[in-house]
């Protein structure tokens, strides 16, 4: 019945960038519920291509992935963005250490969240997010 409701979120464009394919599955599945629209880059070198492409809201990035990490594929972005724009980046991470946290936040992400993630998490991290962009 709560489905039936309208999300604040719907319509969003969402880029999720994780390797694991079970994650994407999850996590796309949340996205969905929050009639959210969700591409997927399997590594950070398809999220930095997929971005050159598209208009997002947010981009979802898992930090431990093939040929180029999250870290990298922030960096590099945040690089081409050159301070002219500014994409939401949320950091995804298996790790709880607060040094990785420090390098999410130094690579240009906005904000983090630690593997394992609940749909209330997410939905609640990505609120504050729009929040804080005024949408
Ligand atoms: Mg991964």
């Amino acid at each position: 019945m709560s489905e039936e409701i309208q999300s604040p979120f719907a319509g969003k464009s969402i880029l999720l960038a994780e390797d694991n394919i079970d994650s994407q599955d999850l996590m796309r599945d949340m996205l969905e519920v929050m009639q959210c629209h969700s591409d997927i880059a399997n590594d950070g070198v398809e999220a930095v291509e997929k971005w050159k492409k598209k208009k997002y809201d947010l981009i979802i990035m898992d930090i431990q992935m093939p040929n180029m990490d999250g870290h990298q594929a922030t960096i590099e972005i945040r690089k081409l963005e050159a301070g002219k724009s500014h994409v939401l980046i949320l950091a995804i991470t298996a790790s709880v250490l607060a040094d990785d946290r420090q390098k999410c936040f130094e690579a240009g992400m906005d904000d983090y969240l630690s593997k394992p993630v609940t749909f209330d998490i997410v939905k609640k991290k990505i609120h504050e997010l729009f929040l804080k962009e005024g949408g």
